[in-house]
């Protein structure tokens, strides 16, 4: 029997510290009761962070402590595929302690997640929940750089912005920058390594309506492309995407660590298609260490 088929979902806004300790504990006290069990039993430990500095994406809103979409989604990936995943909107999580006991970290986040935001008007003000320390990403870096698995999406490069023509250590981890987008329409995908181990699912020249995120600052020599986009038909009709196929999936290895990131995921049924939720079950086994890594960079081979 499978164990840890569910969704945990951290109720920030209602816990406190001591009991946050204590259910870091209650983890902590489960794991070496896993340990001697087979692999289906010793579950890919998932921690999802969706807290919003910036701009809060319906996708992965909770309303009255209701999980999200995505959530809602994960936890059935999760089922499926016998993941165990932590849901939280709690950017404190990510630090050195606490992250030895995930396997995988997911980010759809926006903004600088060291700030709680939550004051004020409009729609960048974020969403109030608990912020990152000052030594968050450093953390995760290390973290990543000794084995865990990183996974971003669509909004993932919409986080930890540098100023002027600064790059982050984040979005240099991730390998790319959020610019600005257009209207929505239906982009065509592009697979550029049909062979990779997550690419399994993914059907080449897949037309699909999205948010269609544009780059700056990609870490050309580093990454391991997967997928472009083709505006196909949009260029006539919007002229930020008159522009050649450009990459929006992408993967990477930083020292004994896998990093991946895929652009798509602003509309709720983006997530709720098949095809992408057998792509994300495919990305968290990867980023796990399962199969190849396959990450040799590839931009001047793939991106014209
Ligand atoms: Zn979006």
């Amino acid at each position: 029997m499978r164990s840890g088929n569910f969704l945990r979902m951290i109720h920030t806004a209602s816990l406190t510290r001591p009991l946050l300790l204590a259910l870091a504990l209650l983890l902590a006290a489960a794991t070496p009761a896993l340990a001697a069990e087979d692999e289906v039993e010793n579950p890919i430990r998932v921690l999802f962070v969706s807290k919003s500095a910036g701009f809060e994406h319906s996708a992965i809103k909770r309303t009255d402590g209701h999980p999200s979409h995505v959530d809602t989604v994960l936890a059935e990936v999760a089922a499926d595929r016998g993941f165990e995943i932590t849901s939280t909107k709690d950017a404190g999580l990510i630090n050195a302690a606490q992250l030895t006991n995930f396997d995988v970290v997911m980010f759809y986040t926006t903004g600088d997640l060291t700030q709680r935001g939550g004051a004020g008007e409009g729609i960048f003000r974020g969403d109030g929940n608990p912020p990152m320390s000052a030594d968050g990403v450093s953390d995760l870096i290390a973290w990543i750089e000794a084995g865990g698995g990183f996974v971003g999406f669509h909004p993932a490069t919409d986080t930890f912005h540098g100023e002027g023509d600064e790059v982050t250590p984040y979005i240099a981890m991730i390998g790319g920058e959020f610019t600005h987008h257009g209207r929505q329409f239906p982009g065509i995908v592009r697979v550029a390594d049909a062979g990779h181990p997550t690419m399994r699912s993914v059907e080449d020249g897949w037309k699909i309506m999205d948010e269609w995120y544009l780059y700056k600052n990609f870490a050309k020599d580093e990454l391991h492309v997967l997928a472009l986009l083709d505006p196909g038909e949009e260029r006539s009709k919007q002229e930020v995407y008159d522009i050649a196929p450009y990459p929006i999936v992408w993967c990477r290895e930083l020292g004994e660590g896998r990093i991946f990131h895929n652009a798509m995921g602003h509309r709720e049924d983006v997530w709720d298609h098949e095809m992408f939720q057998a792509w994300v079950g495919d990305t968290i086994e990867w980023a796990a260490g399962e199969g190849e890594a396959a990450a040799a960079p590839n931009w001047g081979d793939v991106v014209p």
